[in-house]
């Protein structure tokens, strides 16, 4: 029988590992694991973890592609209570460093392709051992480290330990370290569990980026949850994942909206047999109301979804049923088991239902705050509910719909760019005087990233994109750009009017 209560990532696979041991688990390319074999193999990884010396609450960071490896280090670091941190294969060298410096890594693990993004050794000295990770053979010679000696048993965990950080950009634009606890994950993916209703025969597809909280916790510790198998997809690339998504009769896939409009933009959609796949979630941005109706036609067995969350509530914070998506188009779905959200008024009240206000969001999936950052943390939480940064409404019956947000944020395609990021970066070039970053409306990645910039000497727009790309991941650079001297649009207390700024764009 399932453990009612799990309190820590390792119970939670030991579990799945007792229910379904030679059930598939995780499947990369070649490599088929069972749930035995997932957990040995983490265990012989965590024998290595200690063997260099890691003790629980060191900071394990993880600078990895979707790859095999990746849930077996997440699971062989909960197993020794060690901290991962979860760093994009996107970002760039400054960014990089920022992050290893401010969460104190121990350890880096990371593809080998990426060395030349690492930062120099004296600019990270806390980091004291790297390991590269160039192909499948990389494991093994990971575990060798234990000198196969016997699996060690799992160093005991408190549920409200941290278990990863993930590090999210914000209106200072330095990022902040989400910590999210071993509860906050078990508690999300049991979550996501009862309301989909997965059980051990369920397969899954982690098309998604594998270190975003959608990655982390929609695919691989929800599967690890219910038992069922993950099928690990180095790059999202439409036509491979529809021929993997029947090939491997996916029943089940999280995937931003962006994801499901470059699946129906393949000419060849209709001759993939798709009748296995019952779920599709989707969250991380809003989905075009034609896109729904679309693949509702084209795959009636798919129930699809709406998951609204974020990085800061350990992926969904609201889900709606598959059976009332098309009867309620606009929301985002029902609060989830034990979750509360609200409006708040800008008068501190909350606001009476079908009002529009920031959506405070309350629950045992919402994290404590962020890594070293009491002001963050301070700014961004009152009394267990996170400040969403959305504007939306929740009304008589619960719906939560979304309408728009105050946090100065562009949704790339459901990856998140916050302007003051890229506004600080450009404003370290040499010719700039100030820039507003701002969205431009995409039909199939909802919007992307444009940049008003006013210099004090002439300057192309390939050389402010160049200096932005060596600073930068490369899906925060602006891909349009307007140059210009004349001093940017601003109201009396001195704030950019960036709603100027879209209209004159037209979007
Ligand atoms: P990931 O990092 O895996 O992409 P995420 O997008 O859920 O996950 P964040 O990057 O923290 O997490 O972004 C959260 C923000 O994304 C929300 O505050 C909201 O603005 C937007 N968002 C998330 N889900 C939805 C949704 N279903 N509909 C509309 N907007 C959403």
């Amino acid at each position: 029988a399932f453990c009612d209560r799990p309190t820590s990532l390792w119970v939670m696979i030991a579990d799945a590992c007792a229910r379904n041991p030679d059930g598939e688990a995780l499947i990369a390319g070649d490599i088929r694991l069972s749930w035995r074999q997932a957990v040995e193999q983490a265990a012989r990884i965590a024998a290595g973890f200690r063997k260099l010396g890691l003790q629980r609450g060191d900071r394990v960071a993880i600078l990895l592609g979707n790859r095999i490896e990746f849930p077996l280090l997440l699971l062989a670091a909960a197993h020794e209570g060690l901290v991962t941190v979860l760093l994009s294969t996107r970002q760039q060298k400054p960014e990089i460093a920022y992050v290893l410096t401010d969460c104190g890594a121990r350890i880096l693990i990371h593809e080998a392709a990426l060395a030349e993004r690492l930062p120099d050794a004296r600019d990270v000295p806390d980091v004291i051992h790297h390991i590269a990770i160039d192909d499948d053979r990389a494991l093994s010679r990971f575990a060798v480290l234990a000198d196969n000696a016997p699996a060690p048993a799992p160093v005991e965990v408190g549920e409200e330990d941290t278990a990863m950080i993930l590090y999210t950009s914000g209106t200072t634009g330095k990022p902040k370290g989400a910590m999210l606890a071993h509860c906050n994950i078990v508690h999300s993916s049991m979550v996501f569990v009862s309301c989909l209703q997965l059980t051990e025969t369920d397969r899954s597809i982690a098309a998604v980026p594998l270190g975003h909280v959608t990655g982390v916790v929609a695919n691989i510790t929800t599967m690890i949850r219910c038992g069922g198998a993950l099928i690990i997809m180095p790059e999202f690339r439409a036509a491979d994942y529809l021929k993997l998504a029947a090939r491997e009769r996916v029943t089940y896939t999280v995937m931003v909206p962006a994801m499901y409009n470059l699946c129906l933009l393949q000419p060849d959609f209709d001759n993939y047999d798709l009748s296995s796949w019952r779920i599709g979630g989707f969250g991380g941005a809003p989905m075009p109301v034609a896109t729904i109706e679309k693949l509702k036609a084209t795959i009636p067995g798919l129930k699809l979804m709406n998951c609204y969350g974020a990085t800061e509530t350990t992926s969904p914070s609201t889900i709606m049923p598959g059976e009332l998506t098309a009867s309620h188009i606009d929301s985002v779905g029902l609060p989830c088991p034990g979750a509360r959200i609200m409006a708040m008024g800008t008068d501190g009240r909350e606001q009476p239902p079908g009002e529009i206000g920031e959506l405070w969001i309350q629950s045992a999936s919402v994290i404590k705050g962020y890594w070293n950052n009491l002001q963050a943390t301070a700014e961004s939480f009152t009394g267990g509910f996170w400040h969403s940064g959305d504007l939306g409404s929740v009304d008589a019956e619960g719906f939560v719909r979304v309408f728009d947000r105050q946090k100065d944020m562009i949704n790339r395609g459901g990856l998140k760019i916050y302007s003051a990021e890229v506004e600080s970066v450009l404003a370290g070039h040499p010719a700039v005087v100030e820039s507003a970053i701002i969205a431009k409306a995409c039909p199939v990645l909802g919007e992307r990233v444009h940049a008003v910039v006013v210099t004090r000497a002439p300057v192309a727009d390939a050389d402010l994109r160049a200096w932005c790309a060596e600073r930068l991941s490369d899906y925060k650079v602006p891909e349009t750009m307007a140059v210009t001297s004349e001093p940017l649009p601003r109201n009396a207390n001195g704030k950019v009017l960036k709603r100027q700024l879209r209209e004159r764009l037209g979007t």
